[in-house]
């Protein structure tokens, strides 16, 4: 097994055990078909772990787990206090081992050690932490109606909840999903990406420790088609809960209609980030930066189609390639690395196939273009950061999702062209408007058809502030008092008086 060097004794035993089980009914399970996969580590394309691979049968009993714990088990019982008790200690849980999560993330996502520990892993605590808050929180209302009745309103649990998570944001992704779910008094059946399922099930280990009740989070690690596709036809499973591609997206929504799941669904994007020329540059060249090559591009709301004000294109063009240019590539375990590798080789060849696809529209390559095969990095997934200029809003490059380190440069006239060209996507997730006129600023945010809008910053989160799609990137919003919606029913009661 190609473990890195330079990681915590406990780490190397995780990845290293023989394999990696699945997390049923409380119990560390192998698959019912025994069969087993393996994730690489994407620095090298070597083997890191094997793991068990969840199929029908498995989601099946992670399913009727979920119901059991849901109808008959303790945990919707528990007082508030008591839930709100054991989510906080999750989140102390993972901080106590945040190194260890983010090694093993950054092992097997390829992100930067940096940002597995310093985003990752405290996002991660930070969403436990603010979900136990509302655990308290959750109320109903008393209404005015006939006063021969007393009508009020209840908020409870939607029931069992699958959750459908992607490779980017591995350990977070499961804490945006789990969190909620288990605040409003849910049970969770989890299926994390099969490129990414260490921390999720690191992450099982940590709830169980904590002391949550057997059967309310589940755990199959698996296959899209295979055991993604048999959470979203269970019967038993009440809702869905997806972030990923819009094609599978619509699959989704589709199929859930068999057992007329609730669902929401977090999906790509193809975000516009608006410089004007008015905007303060340095800041800009950053905020354009941040905003493509933050976890390689692999982040649904980059701002892939950089807009740029016609009068100072080039210069801009010029000093954001060079600062691409400069930026250190190596594996993520290295802590000096900015851009690691991609998660996968399937993704190598996505993001090299669209490479190509630019070229032959006839953009032009300002810096990168290729993969990145330096001595030490040829085994792995590595992209150059890439700056493409001459490019227009029609092109491929400028309308589908790339999900690696690809930044289109898009020139525009004017506030009104930018709005237009801006809009002009059938995404609509994230924008980004780099100007120091406030009104302009404010005009722009309002009139991007999108679920966020930075001002003079770009990819800045907070747990409070819901996250969700516009158009084509989704439905349902995540983060903050929104996603109580998302994982509670409302019931209204009536007495006579
Ligand atoms: P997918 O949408 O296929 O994967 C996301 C999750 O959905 C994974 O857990 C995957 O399982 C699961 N899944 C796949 N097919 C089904 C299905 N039929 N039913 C239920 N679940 C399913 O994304 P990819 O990994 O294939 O990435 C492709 C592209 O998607 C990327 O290039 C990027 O453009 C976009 N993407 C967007 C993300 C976002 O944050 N919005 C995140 C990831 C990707 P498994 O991985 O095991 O197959």
């Amino acid at each position: 097994m190609g473990v890195a060097a330079r990681v915590e004794p406990s780490v190397e035993q995780f990845v290293a055990a023989p394999l990696r089980k699945m997390l049923i009914d409380g119990k560390w399970v192998q698959a019912a078909s025994g069969k087993t996969f393996e994730t690489p580590d994407p620095a090298t394309g070597k083997v890191l772990a094997r793991v068990a691979e969840g199929d029908k049968e498995d989601v099946d009993r992670a399913a009727r787990a979920a119901r059991r714990a849901f109808d008959e088990g303790p945990w919707p019982r528990w007082t508030p206090a008591e839930r709100e008790r054991l989510l906080l200690k999750i989140a102390d849980l993972i901080e106590a081992n945040g190194l260890e999560l983010a090694q093993i993330e950054t092992l097997d996502n390829g992100k930067s050690l940096g940002e597995s520990q310093n985003v990752d892993v405290p996002s991660a605590a930070a969403t436990f932490r603010y979900y136990a808050g509302w655990v308290s929180k959750i109320t109903g209302d008393t209404n005015p109606t006939d006063p021969a009745f007393f009508n009020f309103t209840l908020r409870e649990p939607v029931g069992v909840c699958g959750q459908i998570i992607p490779w980017n944001f591995p350990l977070l992704m499961a804490a945006w999903k789990l969190a909620p779910a288990l605040a409003c008094g849910n049970t969770c059946v989890l299926k994390p990406a099969e490129q990414t399922p260490l921390t999720a099930l690191r992450l099982g280990e940590l709830l169980q420790e904590a002391g949550l009740p057997d059967g309310v989070v589940n755990i199959v690690p698996g296959f899209g088609e295979t055991a993604g596709a048999a959470i979203v036809q269970h019967p038993m499973i009440d809702k869905v809960a997806f972030t990923g591609s819009t094609d599978v997206g619509k699959q989704i929504h589709r199929e859930s209609a068999g057992t007329l799941k609730r669902v929401s669904l977090e999906l790509g994007g193809k975000s516009p980030n608006i410089v004007f020329a008015d905007a303060d540059v340095s800041e800009a060249v950053k905020g354009a930066l941040v905003g493509v090559f933050f976890n390689q591009g692999e982040v649904c709301c980059a701002g892939t189609r950089l807009f740029v004000e016609e009068k100072m294109h080039d210069e801009f063009a010029d000093a954001v390639a060079k600062a691409a240019g400069s930026m250190k590539q190596g594996p993520g375990i290295d802590a000096t690395t900015q851009v690691g590798p991609l998660v996968s080789q399937e993704q190598l060849e996505r993001v090299t196939g669209y490479l190509d696809i630019g070229k032959k529209e006839g953009a032009k390559v300002l810096t990168g273009g290729e993969r990145n095969t330096a001595p030490g990095l040829e085994g792995g997934y590595f992209v150059k950061p890439t700056v493409f200029t001459g490019v227009r809003n029609d092109m491929r490059i400028a309308r589908e999702e790339i999900f690696g380190p690809v930044v289109a440069l898009i020139p525009f006239k004017d506030e009104n062209d930018a709005v237009l060209q801006g809009n002009d996507t059938n995404y609509g997730l994230a924008a980004g408007v780099w100007t120091r006129d406030v009104s302009k600023a404010h005009r722009v945010a309002r009139a991007i058809r999108a679920g966020t809008v930075w001002v003079n910053c770009y990819n800045v989160f907070d747990v409070t502030s819901p996250f969700g799609g516009y158009k084509q990137s989704g439905y349902g919003r995540e983060l903050g008092r929104a996603a109580l919606e998302l994982y509670t029913q409302t019931k209204s009661v009536w007495l006579r008086i």
